[in-house]
């Protein structure tokens, strides 16, 4: 890794949610070391004195170096909101209203400074919020060009600084209306997303999921035994494959109609889908033809396994307009052998399934 992105991520931490945190609070350090500067440049041309600057730098900058320390240690983590934002902004507006009142002419650099303390909360607070920053903002402005108006009329004529005054106090409002527009746009781009994820989900649904039945399908399914070979080629464990097909289906279709059929194919599935167990998979391959994935299994349990499941769909009762219908399905079962490709081992599964029917149905075959 490079030692730009290794300080990176000593400084800021590898937690997506905290760097984003701690970015901002690093921003805004730099922010006030920005003002920091513009204060010495007021400093060195004989507008501020020194030692309250010099104080006021310690404070504004130490404050901030604070706010990142609390974030960093995880210590704001217990509060409301651990990012600080609301914090942060009232202490910079405070440092800024302190700057204010030290920096005489130069005061009208101070609120560029301001607004972009202010800029900060549009992307996090929610509009009451903002609303009672700029509250807060204004009030301490007022109070500040109120007092320095008093103390200094030389220097801070009264007739100025309520044109100050009304600035800020007009400012403060259209920044709460642009506030509350970020945050309706916020909470669309909350809604969009959630809405996507379930879109998302959907489709995924859609192509994994076979609509009739609700099982996997079976393009799914072939990615899945795919990843079940490459595990058990990794762990040495085995795992069976069985293809089921409903006897005499065809004759369902005929006598009955299409969509009893397709009822019938779905009581199947579903039977079938209760009957396995949570580490097997059952994928309806195509037609009337299923595929079961045992996972972790050797072949005399795999077969015990599917003797069950033919025996719970041999007795099950699917009624139709015509009254009750007995199914049953026959299933050619085959052990994956080490080294052999998916494939094979589906193809001597079907070959022991139509061994399965030529014995006569309803019954299970095992692949030499
Ligand atoms: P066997 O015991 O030898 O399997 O006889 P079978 O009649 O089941 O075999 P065959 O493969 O000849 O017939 C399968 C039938 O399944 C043919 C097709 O019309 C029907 N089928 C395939 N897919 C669907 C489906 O989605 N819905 C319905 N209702 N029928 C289907
Ligand atoms: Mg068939
Ligand atoms: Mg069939």
């Amino acid at each position: 890794m490079p030692l730009h992105r290794r300080i990176a991520d000593a400084v800021l931490t590898t937690d997506p949610v905290q760097r984003m945190r701690l970015s901002q609070a690093g921003l805004a350090m730099l922010l006030m070391a920005a003002g920091v500067v513009a204060m010495q440049y007021f400093v060195a041309v004989g507008a501020a004195p020194a030692g309250p600057v010099h104080l006021w730098t310690a404070a504004s900058l130490g404050g901030m170096v604070v706010f990142f320390i609390l974030i960093r240690s995880g210590w704001s983590r217990r509060l409301d909101d651990p990012s600080l934002t609301l914090a942060q902004m009232m202490y910079a507006i405070s440092s800024g209203a302190a700057a204010y009142a030290l920096v005489g002419e130069g005061r009208g650099g101070v609120f560029p400074i301001v607004m972009v303390v202010v800029a900060f909360g549009l992307f996090q607070l929610r509009p009451r919020e903002f609303s009672a920053v700029g509250l807060f903002a204004v009030g301490l402005f007022g109070v500040v060009m109120a007092t320095m108006a008093h103390l200094k009329p030389a220097v801070y004529p009264p007739r100025v600084e309520l044109g100050h005054f009304l600035m800020i106090a007009t400012m403060m409002p259209a920044m709460a209306l642009l506030a509350a527009r970020f945050s309706a746009l916020r909470q669309r781009l909350r809604q969009q997303k959630h809405d996507l994820s379930h879109a998302l989900a959907r489709i995924q649904e859609l192509a994994t999921r076979d609509e009739l039945t609700g099982l996997v399908n079976r393009r799914h399914m072939q990615t899945l035994i795919e990843q079940a070979h490459r595990r058990c080629a990794r762990s040495g464990q085995s795992f069976c494959l069985a293809v089921l097909d409903v006897d005499h289906f065809k004759a369902v279709n005929d006598n009955h109609g299409h969509a009893t059929g397709d009822e019938v194919l779905r009581s199947v599935a579903q039977e079938m889908q209760t009957t396995v167990r949570l580490s097997d998979t059952l994928a309806r391959w195509g037609g009337e033809e299923f595929v079961l994935m045992m996972s972790d299994t050797h072949a005399p349990l795999a077969r015990g396994g599917l003797e069950r499941l033919r025996e719970r769909v041999a007795q099950l009762c699917v009624l139709v307009p015509e009254g009750e219908l007995r199914i049953s399905v026959s299933a050619g079962l085959a052990e994956h052998r080490p080294g052999e490709s998916v494939e094979d081992t589906l193809a001597r599964a079907d070959a022991a399934l139509l061994e399965a029917k030529q014995q006569g149905r309803n019954r299970v075959v095992l692949a030499p």
